[in-house]
């Protein structure tokens, strides 16, 4: 990253922050002055209301659980060795 982008980017991050500290520790000695003010007025103005339009959902199926059986093959290693395995009863 070039020295001017990253400087520009500090220099940005301050004046930010710079900006917030100041609106919002900023005061009038009176009532006219504050009545003026437009950080005043939109501060103390009525809250807005949230204007936003849900969307219904939309379901689709993107895909189908296929169930197949699972079996597990049993081996016996004596089998394979030839030794004789436990008597079957
Ligand atoms: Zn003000």
């Amino acid at each position: 990253m070039r020295v001017w982008v990253r400087w520009s980017a500090w220099l940005g991050l301050f004046l930010m922050l710079w900006t917030v500290a100041a609106e919002s520790t900023h005061n009038h000695p009176n009532q006219t002055e504050s009545a003026s003010c437009s950080i005043c007025v939109v501060a103390h103005s009525a809250s807005p209301t949230v204007s936003s339009v849900q969307t219904a959902p939309l379901f689709a199926a993107v895909g189908l659980l296929r169930e197949e059986d699972v079996t597990a093959k049993a081996r016996f290693d004596f089998s394979d060795l030839g030794i004789r395995g436990p008597p079957a009863l």
